[in-house]
């Protein structure tokens, strides 16, 4: 999956993610991505998540609307993510095997991002720039 988000000079948010769905998936299998709110949300008065990896877990815990409320309530984008992975990885041991990663901004332009494996990587544009952030993690 690829995901995107955005946020304009005026403040306004916009994302979008992209995907060919897991690897081996079964026929009619569908995947968190093109589930608002699963493998992406985005509230403009609030901010926006978008996901990749293991598309059940993240539809189980409906993680990018998850982390856009956990944002309203006055979490970083970067504590959020951490806390959608969480819900995911506490379940128990098993869960710790998935890679799963989420990317969140909030209206000040903020970014954050975890994942449960290392290895996940995005791209932050901002002035002109492009920056390669790696991904906090749970595992490694
Ligand atoms: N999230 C996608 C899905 O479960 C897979 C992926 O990110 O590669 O369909």
């Amino acid at each position: 999956t690829i995901g995107m988000l955005a946020i304009d000079k005026d403040g306004d948010i916009a994302g979008v993610c992209t995907t060919s769905g897991l690897g081996y998936k079964m026929k009619g299998r569908v995947g968190d991505s093109p589930i608002i709110g699963s493998g992406l949300f985005i509230d403009n008065e609030v901010g926006g998540a978008v996901a990749t990896g293991m598309g059940e877990e993240v539809l189980k815990t409906v993680g990018s609307f998850l982390i856009v409320e956990l944002m309203r309530g006055g979490m970083s984008p970067q504590k959020a993510c951490e806390e959608a992975i969480t819900r995911i990885t506490k379940k128990g041991p098993r869960y710790k095997d998935f890679q799963i990663a989420y990317i969140a901004i909030n209206k000040s332009g903020e970014v954050g991002s975890h994942c449960i494996h290392k290895g996940f990587t995005m791209m932050k544009y901002q002035n002109g720039e492009n920056k390669n952030i790696t991904s906090s993690y749970y595992n490694s």
